[in-house]
């Protein structure tokens, strides 16, 4: 049995430690980049790796799998938050790609994720905000993941485990959501994976000790173009985002 209150409570403990109120949509991967010391990696994990996490008194890394969903992929991002934050300091975790999986930690981390990203306050209050006492319907549950970034799975069995949903009804709420979500008026970013040629791509601590080593001139710029490209940073080291070589601030 999960301590869903622990759970929820852990959640608000590391929205705060980053930085974030109880209640707002977080701009999570804005946030992990924030985490001292943490590498984060987006990569096609394959067809049964949500994400991982790696850790030890050297080594902070999290690795996404970017062929899942924009939604899938925040909360996997949370789900290894958890691992990183809440499990022991040394550890390596490779995670399921299935929401329901076996493990107890990875039921937990699960959990987590999805009080990190909806917390329970705040979406008990946009349910009865969008559908007052009545019986949630997919435009709701639609409604709900779009607000808190969340993916569609996620949420479905997040109501279903808060009682507002019942499980019989995952077919019913689970075919043609994106194009419910276009008709609805919402982006369908969340329920998009990343662009192929975005799906490699690493990002944070591991950035900042190459710029590090090339402001002090340590190595070879040669040697710093080859850590770009291990981190699959071919548009820094190539510059292939030449929209801002213009010298004017983008807004
Ligand atoms: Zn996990």
């Amino acid at each position: 049995m999960l301590d869903k209150l622990d759970l929820s409570t852990k959640a608000q403990e590391l929205r705060e430690l980053l930085g974030e109120d109880a209640n707002s949509p977080v701009d999570i991967f804005s946030l992990a980049n924030q985490i001292d010391g943490l590498t984060l990696v987006f990569y096609p994990l394959g067809e049964n790796i949500s994400g991982m996490c790696v850790r030890d008194n050297k080594i902070k890394l999290i690795a996404i799998n970017s062929t899942m969903s924009y939604g899938r992929q925040r909360f996997s991002l949370a789900h290894e938050l958890y691992h990183l934050y809440f499990e022991d300091e040394s550890g390596f975790n490779v995670c399921s790609k299935r929401l329901d999986p076996k493990s107890e930690n990875e039921r937990c981390a699960d959990q987590f994720a999805s009080y990190f990203l909806a917390p329970y306050k705040s979406l008990r209050a946009a349910i009865k905000k969008a559908a007052g006492d009545g019986q949630l319907s997919m435009r709701h549950v639609i409604a709900l993941e779009q607000y808190f970034g969340i993916s569609h799975l996620a949420m479905f069995w997040r109501l279903v485990s808060e009682g507002y949903l019942s499980s019989d009804k995952l077919k019913d709420y689970s075919s043609g959501v994106m194009s419910a979500a276009r008709y609805l008026g919402f982006e369908d970013k969340l329920y998009k994976p990343t662009p192929v040629e975005l799906q490699k791509r690493t990002y944070g601590y591991y950035l900042k000790q190459v710029e590090e080593l090339r402001q002090k001139d340590l190595v070879s710029s040669g040697k710093i173009d080859e850590l770009l490209l291990d981190a699959f940073r071919d548009d820094i080291v190539f510059g292939l985002d030449e929209d801002d070589q213009g010298g004017d601030a983008i807004d």
